[in-house]
């Protein structure tokens, strides 16, 4: 079924070969388990400027920059980009109601996948939405050794983030890597749709509350529902795939 899959991935691209060097990791919703608070806390920050905003758009929007999300949900109730200060101000609130759910836990199995990937000499690159200033000291002390600065594609880093391919690209292009040369392991929609559109086989891991069918219309070559612990329990049978 792994075979399969990478088959019609490198037909598809007309790639020479399937040999992988890199991982590249989403970080929310797949090494931490923080998509709740995220979702909650963007709920809180909307509603507290009368803005209707579920749980479920927090979910189907994951993976978008702060300033896209807010954009998203003023056209579609105000019909207008929100201005720069409301955007500010809205990411702000959303950031303080984030930080006051307390410490994220790290996702089961995150690091017991790091661990193993990083023993099979693969590199492990970030790729995030996110924009906290202290993201690599978070990760470096939730995952001590398994993160360098260097391999990091963050918010700051692009101009166009997930859905657009951007984010993937960047991380490429840090890595001196070809696109048959990387997997992607992903847990939203856009983020999937980001990494397809890079060119990229991407790995989806269903650990929210959406139904999977969504990553594998959002064109996921794998799809593990049963989280990361799934994809661990998997991860020598498709990374013994090489093409
Ligand atoms: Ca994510």
């Amino acid at each position: 079924m792994y075979l399969s899959s990478v088959h019609s991935f490198i037909q598809h691209h007309n790639y020479p070969s399937f040999q992988p060097k890199a991982i590249f990791f989403d970080m929310d919703g797949v090494l931490y388990d923080s998509m709740k608070f995220h979702a909650s806390a963007w709920v809180s920050a909307m509603s507290d400027i009368k803005i209707p905003f579920t749980q479920h758009e927090a979910y189907m929007n994951e993976g978008r920059t702060g300033q896209s999300t807010i954009d998203g949900a003023f056209q579609l109730h105000l019909g207008r980009n929100a201005s720069d200060e409301e955007k500010n101000k809205i990411y702000k609130l959303k950031t303080r109601y984030f930080e006051q759910m307390g410490q994220t836990q790290k996702m089961p199995f995150a690091h017991e996948l790091l661990t193993k990937v990083q023993s099979q000499h693969l590199t492990i690159f970030v790729v995030t939405g996110s924009g906290q200033i202290t993201l690599i000291d978070n990760l470096e002390s939730s995952f001590p050794g398994f993160f360098h600065k260097e391999r990091l594609v963050t918010a700051f880093d692009v101009t166009q983030g997930k859905p657009h391919p951007e984010p993937y690209l960047q991380a490429l292009k840090k890595s001196g890597l070809q696109p048959w040369e990387v997997m992607v392991i992903e847990n939203a929609p856009l983020g999937v749709e980001s990494a397809v559109a890079a060119g990229l086989f991407t790995i989806a891991v269903n650990t929210g509350p959406l139904d999977p069918q969504v990553l594998k219309d959002s064109g996921a070559h794998l799809v593990f529902n049963g989280g990361i612990k799934e994809l661990y329990e998997n991860w020598d049978s498709i990374n013994s795939i090489k093409l």
